[in-house]
């Protein structure tokens, strides 16, 4: 079974309504491959999950950047995997590296997350990826193996998961990973879900790169044969945020 490629727009702590209602408008005017080629999911702040539910066109699909690790009630601030399935939000970014360093969101509390929105129904885009120190020392396989494995050993259904390897030296910084940086490290995340998890769920997960993709870097990185998509940051509030999606074909 094919991969079907997945581009996820990460819109962070960013825009006004404004802001969003313009985005909105360009990415439903835009021609785009059709949904059998690609499928595009783009993650606002949860106040704006509403608006952009509501007006972006319906073959594009929104997640939201986090929900609490269980069940909802005495947890201040918290959004619960529950409040998102009631708003008919399918998806959720879990695990991203700036909620893992500056929230301290432990590898084994993400893998709590994982399983506890997929048995609510969401679809999850989990995230991974290594320090610049940790590339630098030569753990890389390591770090996103033990982030991985925090995953599965939760998870026994992986059909709703897609695994996002962001390097975090890439995030936001212009230094975007070479395409063969980013096929080395997804071709070893696919055997380690070969031989750790099972041949299925290695050949038919989705492993989607994320780090300072733009429109003009993203066709030669959707090249490589284990790429499967993309999880775009800054590039996602602009119009190359399209031509991302068109790297599909
Ligand atoms: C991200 O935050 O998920 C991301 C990939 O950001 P950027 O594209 O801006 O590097």
């Amino acid at each position: 079974m094919g991969r079907k490629f997945f581009v996820g727009g990460n819109w962070k702590c960013n825009g006004t309504t404004e802001e969003v209602k313009k985005i909105v408008s360009m990415l439903n005017g835009a021609e785009v491959p059709s949904g059998d080629i690609v499928e595009v999911v783009v993650s606002p702040p949860f106040v704006f999950l509403p608006l952009v539910k509501n007006s972006l066109r319906p073959e594009f699909h929104v997640a939201a950047q986090n929900c609490w690790v269980k069940k909802g009630g005495a947890f201040t601030g918290e959004v619960s995997a529950e409040m998102l399935v009631n708003l008919e939000i399918p998806w959720v970014i879990l695990g991203h590296s700036e909620r893992r360093l500056i929230l301290n969101e432990a590898n084994e509390f993400v893998g709590d997350k994982v399983a506890y929105a997929l048995s609510q129904g969401l679809k999850v885009i989990a995230c991974i990826g290594e320090t610049l120190e940790q590339r630098e020392s030569g753990s890389t396989m390591d770090v996103v193996a033990a982030q991985t494995k925090a995953i599965a050993a939760r998870v026994s259904n992986w059909a709703n998961v897609v695994l996002a390897y962001e390097p975090v030296w890439a995030i936001g910084t212009g230094k975007v990973a070479t395409p063969a940086q980013a096929q080395e490290v997804h071709c070893e995340l696919r055997k380690w879900l070969k031989a750790n998890v099972s041949d299925e769920v290695a050949a038919t997960t989705r492993i989607i790169y994320g780090g300072s993709v733009n429109g003009g870097n993203c066709k030669e990185l959707a090249g490589q044969p284990d790429v499967d998509g993309f999880l775009v940051g800054g590039a996602s509030l602009k119009p190359e945020f399209v031509d991302i999606i068109k790297s599909a074909t």
